[in-house]
């Protein structure tokens, strides 16, 4: 089942003018826990507290680490493999014009999710009585399963961390603070030092793009707040090439922190919406595109352009029918095209 509608969705990507072809993530029932899970020593268990008014009084399951985390078998490999077989079949359907690149982008969570939403009592005192060999074994996983799809391939991975973004809501930065006895500081600058050691082996030519957002779920929200809090290590710490943040409301702040953007690294503004049915309008966006590019050192030349985050981060979907995602998918293109000129490849 899930195979059919992959294959469906690489070509429709590649035919609304895409060029960075992900598999829709259609195997996930949640953009997180289906990876996550399969790493040993982690387990889905109960519900957490949710942080907002969800509709129907939702609650997201809740991870836990009983034992030793360790890299037990390859996760994503079989999804890469099936992915590039369905690009490269779309391009002998001719969908895809000769020498255009494709890039194929693979989507994992970052490892800061197996921490922050839980507490102490979520991860086993008996395997872990001390959680810095907790955070080593988590890195250590992250780099077999790197090495693998890399080994088979791949050359960008983006990693979805929910838990920087909300770092930068107050209420999310005080709760996290109780929950963890740490300074919002000091579980940022954790999280940096994770994620760094998690991706400390990728090979020269793999890109890493990191994603935050504050939650998806059926075009919910659930944290509000610029990137202030976080943007200096998030920008200057953290050691990923490519930046996918959410831009398209107020809940994200200003452009302000992206001054400390250094020039070696892309970001990807999100400025465009994606949990609502309704077409973004061009002009808005091209404006803000410009904006934003008088706060990095580069200009546009270090920018990119997408929607806030995927259209469906749990199986439930976003409130929006699939004709209207993909008008916003051409106009995301059109934009791009007109910004930085016809080849989007480049
Ligand atoms: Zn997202």
């Amino acid at each position: 089942m899930e195979d059919k509608y992959v294959s469906e969705v690489v070509r429709k990507e590649l035919q609304n003018g895409i060029r960075s072809v992900t598999d829709g993530e259609f195997r996930r029932a949640f953009f997180h826990l289906d990876f996550l899970q399969h790493l040993g020593g982690v387990r889905v268990e109960g519900q957490i507290a949710s942080t907002n008014t969800s509709k129907g009084g939702w609650q997201p399951p809740r991870l836990v680490i009983t034992d030793k985390v360790q890299h037990v078998k390859p996760i994503q490999l079989d999804d890469f493999r099936f992915l590039e077989d369905q690009i490269a079949a779309a391009r002998k359907e001719g969908i895809v014009g000769e020498g255009e690149k494709v890039t194929t982008k693979v989507a994992i969570p970052s490892p800061t999710m197996c921490h922050f939403r839980g507490s102490r009592d979520s991860i086993s005192s008996t395997a872990y009585p001390d959680l810095d060999p907790f955070f080593a074994d988590l890195a250590t996983a992250y780099q077999q399963e790197i090495q693998t799809l890399y080994d088979a391939g791949c050359r960008f991975l983006q990693l979805d961390d929910t838990n920087l973004a909300y770092l930068c809501d107050p209420s999310m930065r005080q709760s996290a603070s109780d929950r963890h006895s740490q300074t919002p500081e000091q579980i940022t600058e954790q999280y940096a030092d994770l994620i760094n050691a998690a991706i400390s082996k990728r090979p020269d030519d793999m890109v890493i793009g990191i994603h935050l957002c504050r939650g998806n779920h059926r075009s919910q929200w659930f944290a509000s707040g610029g990137y202030e809090p976080v943007a200096q290590v998030l920008f200057q710490k953290l050691n990923v090439d490519v930046y996918f943040l959410e831009y398209d409301d107020a809940r994200s702040g200003d452009f302000a922190p992206l001054r400390f953007l250094p020039e070696h690294k892309v970001v990807v503004l999100g400025v465009m919406g994606s949990k609502s049915a309704e077409l973004d309008n061009k002009e808005t966006i091209i404006k803000r595109l410009h904006e934003a590019a008088t706060h990095v050192p580069k200009g546009l030349d270090q920018l990119c352009v997408s929607h806030q985050c995927g259209f469906s981060s749990t199986m439930e979907g976003n409130e929006l029918s699939e004709e209207q995602q993909w008008a916003k998918v051409r106009l995301e293109v059109e934009i791009a095209k007109e910004v930085w000129g016809q080849d989007l490849s480049k």
